[in-house]
């Protein structure tokens, strides 16, 4: 079954003035939108058709398709930061996941410090991640739109590093897209994704 894009769980201004209306407009209605089309045409026919984004994105032979990990990479990945995302987000997270982050980091803001590093050190285009290994969390980049199943993690977190999700309100200022997110985080969310991973 192709895929298709999911609608945003809130408005398209609802993130402002951290990450503003356009950009979340265009990114998800144009950008999101054209890795579904072309991920649809890349796996149209083949083995592939009928299998979930988590499969297609753990198996080697469709990885080494380009138009494939691209694509439904993009999907895959956009469809968790969307969700990753609410106007009521922000603060910190709590529980188990704070432990991990605590274990993990030091602590909240180390980790914050550590994931904007991620973020800015990221040559071109890519992600910062929180993955769960299975028994706690770390933090890992990846170019272009690989995942972290490539690697065998299972995304907590993913913040988009593209230009396309920060330009028109940030420019070449990347930093200051990065300290903003934070604010607009559902902890929540990722909060469930660690529960369901640990
Ligand atoms: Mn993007």
């Amino acid at each position: 079954m192709a895929f298709s894009v999911p609608d945003l769980p809130y408005a398209f201004d609802a993130l402002e003035p951290h990450i503003d209306a356009l950009t979340m407009e265009i990114h998800h209605d144009k950008h999101h939108a054209a890795y579904v089309t072309n991920g649809n045409k890349a796996i149209d026919g083949t083995e592939w058709a009928d299998k979930t984004a988590e499969e297609i994105l753990t198996s080697q032979a469709a990885l080494g398709v380009p138009a494939i990990r691209n694509n439904i990479g993009g999907h895959f990945n956009h469809t968790l930061f969307w969700e990753s995302l609410s106007p009521d987000g922000g603060g910190e997270p709590s529980g188990g996941l704070a432990d991990a982050v605590n274990s993990a980091f030091g602590s909240f803001s180390d980790f914050q410090e550590k994931a904007n590093a991620a973020g800015v050190g990221r040559f071109g285009s890519g992600w910062w991640w929180l993955v769960g290994d299975g028994t706690g969390v770390e933090l890992i980049s990846t170019p272009n739109q690989d995942t972290p199943l490539i690697d065998g993690k299972t995304p907590l977190l993913g913040v988009d590093v593209w230009e396309h999700a920060y330009y028109l309100k940030y420019q070449n200022r990347r930093p200051e897209y990065l300290a903003a997110i934070w604010n607009v985080i559902n902890w929540n969310v990722v909060a469930e994704r660690f529960s369901a991973a640990s």
